[in-house]
């Protein structure tokens, strides 16, 4: 587990440096251009470029921060910090959109005139070259160590390199036909960067909010899980991250009402183990048993029958009838996505107990936490 933080800590730390390097140089070469040709959009880019180097900054520093090895205080690790800073990172980028923004406002309403060397145009040429390379390189490390921030700073070279080749247009637009759109290009480069801030800051938050977890690895476990002698269902599976690369879950596994207590704490060491070698999660595995004689196993079918006939619920799961007790009890798991007025009033208790009148009923509402 340390093995694979400190390797991917690594990366990202190397990744970003390169980072670093390539947008300065760019600045500065941008930015004497850019004022040297007395061109708003080339600044801008070189503003741009700026922004960049600091969320590569920023990305060293997050990364550095959640490595930090897990305390008393802090059991969870220090994972989460890291979508702290892809917001610093998002609030850079805002800030150089909203100012860019105005300054190319206030240069179309401000006719310059403005000049172009050749040189001007091999710069932004090796921008363009330069720009569309970093941003390859950090999608491809991105996602191979699972970087939501190496993906950002990506996402955001290649938006870059389109926007050198906008500037590029333009320089050429006004070499053959001197019409300067200096000022219209920076509005343009201003809005793709303010687009680029809203949404990091939006993906940041739903990490921090905490989403649904991604279905091919929730399917793998509990296929896997599944696929265990003894185990008749997997169900109820609860993914909590903190940070990336540390995973804290539960799920609930149904077993023959037979098994005994040896067994059962057997086959849930042996879950547990497997689980944590081979997707690196820590699980607790919680224990519901199904019927196992004929007579149950009728009325069981014909309970999941009526239940699943409602479109509200999307699974039934650990039912089990304890006949000495006169007892039902099972969970249904309900629908999130779709809106079910209709059935939104069904008591499925009172439906049951129409049929099942010297049954008592305990049923549990599941939340649809995970594919
Ligand atoms: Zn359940």
């Amino acid at each position: 587990m340390n093995q694979i933080m400190s390797q991917r800590e690594k990366q990202i730390i190397k990744t970003s440096f390169i980072g670093v390097g390539t947008n300065i140089l760019l600045t500065i070469f941008k930015a004497v251009i850019g004022i040297a040709s007395n061109s708003v959009a080339i600044l801008l880019d070189a503003v741009n470029n700026l922004s960049d180097a600091l969320s590569s900054v920023l990305t060293i520093i997050g990364t550095k921060l959640a490595s930090k090895p897990a305390n008393k205080k802090h059991p969870y690790g220090y994972g989460r910090i890291e979508y702290i800073t892809a917001i610093s990172v998002a609030v850079i980028v805002l800030t150089a959109g909203i100012s860019s923004f105005i300054s190319s406002w206030k240069r179309i309403f401000d006719f310059q005139k403005v000049s172009y060397s050749s040189i001007t145009m091999i710069i932004v040429v090796v921008a363009v070259i330069a720009k569309f390379i970093l941003g390859n390189y950090f999608k491809k490390v991105g996602e191979r160590v699972n970087s939501k921030a190496l993906l950002a700073s990506g996402a955001d070279a290649s938006f870059d390199a389109l926007i050198s080749i906008t500037t590029l247009l333009s320089i050429i637009i006004s070499i053959i036909w001197k019409v300067t759109l200096d000022g219209y290009i920076g509005l343009i480069i201003a809005m793709v960067i303010i687009k680029a801030g809203i949404e990091m800051v939006i993906e940041s938050f739903n990490e921090i909010l905490g989403q649904r977890p991604d279905g091919t690895l929730t399917k793998s476990i509990k296929e896997d899980i599944r696929n265990y002698d003894g185990i008749k269902g997997a169900y109820d599976l609860i993914l909590n991250s903190y940070g990336p690369v540390n995973m804290i879950g539960s799920i609930h596994i149904e077993v023959d009402e037979n098994t005994s207590a040896k067994q059962i704490y057997i086959l849930t060491r042996r879950i547990q183990t497997y689980i944590m070698e081979k997707y690196g999660i820590f699980l607790t595995v919680g224990i519901y048993i199904v019927n196992s004689d004929e007579k149950t196993l009728a009325i069981a079918d014909d309970i999941k029958k009526i239940v699943m006939s409602y479109n509200k619920f999307l699974e039934i799961h650990a039912l089990y009838i304890a006949e000495d007790r006169k007892l039902i009890t099972f969970d249904v798991v309900i629908d999130l996505s779709a809106d079910k007025e209709e059935e939104k009033s069904v008591d499925i208790e009172k439906e049951l107990q129409k049929k099942y009148s010297d049954y008592t009923f305990l049923i549990r509402y599941d939340t649809d936490f995970s594919d």
